[in-house]
């Protein structure tokens, strides 16, 4: 497949000479070269030589990640939260004020906003009514201008995973773009595996995931994006150079050693999730539960907004979201512990009760 990355870069990314920080050159010895206090910080626990500037290349954290979804190293590039790599790809492939992007709505809200923060048009091609791409409308409406692709799967917020052959439909089809499959949920996906055994076929695809899911990480801030070496050097390039803290990745490489851990939290919520299936099954207003391969609910309901409010009054917030495409009178409901969602499904029962 001919696939030219390089024409899609913005002109000044394509030749840029990446900063060159100290610990580039040597990172052991006596460190007197990148200015850093050698007496420490003013910490009174025990914190692990915080007063050094961490690895600009994470060699450790991602090969971890590399072995754990069967790539390479040169394959793998971590930022701070899936939202970092997605800004700078948008940084690097496209030029403000002319280039546009395509995404599929409903969809995460992130890509319009860093869209928008970065001057490049949205085109939309909606999902069915049943959350699936729609391949063939949305090649019709890709144009020279368009160079990315977002297809959230399983999708925020439709809970689902696109049929994997329309995205390699797409993926064979749309070569003058990259194509970006957000995987956020991917390990809550029973069915469907990962897209980054397709890396190796596609060097216009690009997979991102994160730690703020399935591994119960959010508060480490650690994304990771997965594509060919070209792409990954060339954001590594573009990043803050320290732009992974310390702490964030020593608790990651902690995360990726204890994968058994992650596994269990993720059956957990699994088994829940059918638990309050059922239960919203037997509520007269629940008019839709739509399937899921992720760790929440998409639930058509009466009075949806003021549900939302009225349960975020008394304590349980739920999201709403009743004004996104084929989403009437929806809400999400993330999947909690035994505990919070007994507490989350009776007073939806109770709110229910007062409005009919
Ligand atoms: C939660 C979520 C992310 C995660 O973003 P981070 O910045 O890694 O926390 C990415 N994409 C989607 C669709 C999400 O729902």
């Amino acid at each position: 497949m001919t696939f030219d990355l390089r024409s899609l870069l913005r002109p000044n990314v394509r030749d840029l000479k990446p900063y060159r920080c100290a610990r580039d050159d040597y990172d052991t010895g006596i460190l007197l070269d990148a200015n850093e206090n050698s007496f420490g910080a003013p910490m009174k626990t025990e914190v692990p030589e915080l007063n050094r500037y961490p690895d600009p290349h994470q060699s450790e954290l991602r090969s971890l990640i590399a072995d754990f979804r069967g790539v390479q190293s040169e394959n793998v590039f971590v930022g701070v939260g899936s939202d970092e790599a997605i800004d700078l790809l948008m940084r690097v492939i496209g030029t403000p004020g002319t280039d546009k992007l395509m995404t599929t709505p409903p969809t995460y809200g992130m890509y319009k906003v860093c869209a928008n923060i970065n001057d490049l048009q949205v085109v939309s091609a909606p999902l069915t009514p049943t959350f699936e791409l729609r391949v063939d409308e949305m090649l019709a409406a890709v144009t020279p201008e368009v160079k990315l692709i977002f297809v959230c799967s399983p999708g925020n917020p439709t809970a689902v995973c696109c049929k994997r052959e329309n995205i390699i439909k797409l993926l064979k089809a749309y070569t003058t773009g990259l194509v970006v499959v957000d995987e956020a949920y991917i390990d809550f996906a029973k069915d469907q595996k990962s897209c980054c055994d397709l890396l190796a076929d596609y060097p216009n695809l690009v997979v991102l995931q994160t730690l703020s899911k399935s591994f119960g990480l959010a508060g480490i801030r650690l994304g990771m994006l997965f594509g060919s070496e070209e792409i990954v050097s060339t954001l590594n390039k573009v990043k803050a150079p320290y732009n992974v803290n310390k702490l964030t990745s020593k608790v990651a490489i902690e995360g990726m050693k204890n994968i058994d851990q992650m596994k269990a939290h993720v059956r957990a919520t699994l088994e829940q999730r059918d638990v309050v299936t059922a239960a919203l099954q037997q509520m007269e207003t629940v008019r839709k539960i739509h399937p899921t391969d992720a760790n929440f609910l998409l639930v058509q309901i009466d009075h949806s907004l003021e549900v939302y409010k009225r349960m975020a009054d008394r304590g349980v917030v739920i999201r709403y979201r009743g004004d996104q495409t084929h989403c009437d009178d929806c809400v999400r409901i993330t999947i909690g512990t035994a505990d919070e969602n007994e507490k989350m499904l009776s007073l939806l029962r109770e709110i229910a009760a007062e409005l009919s």
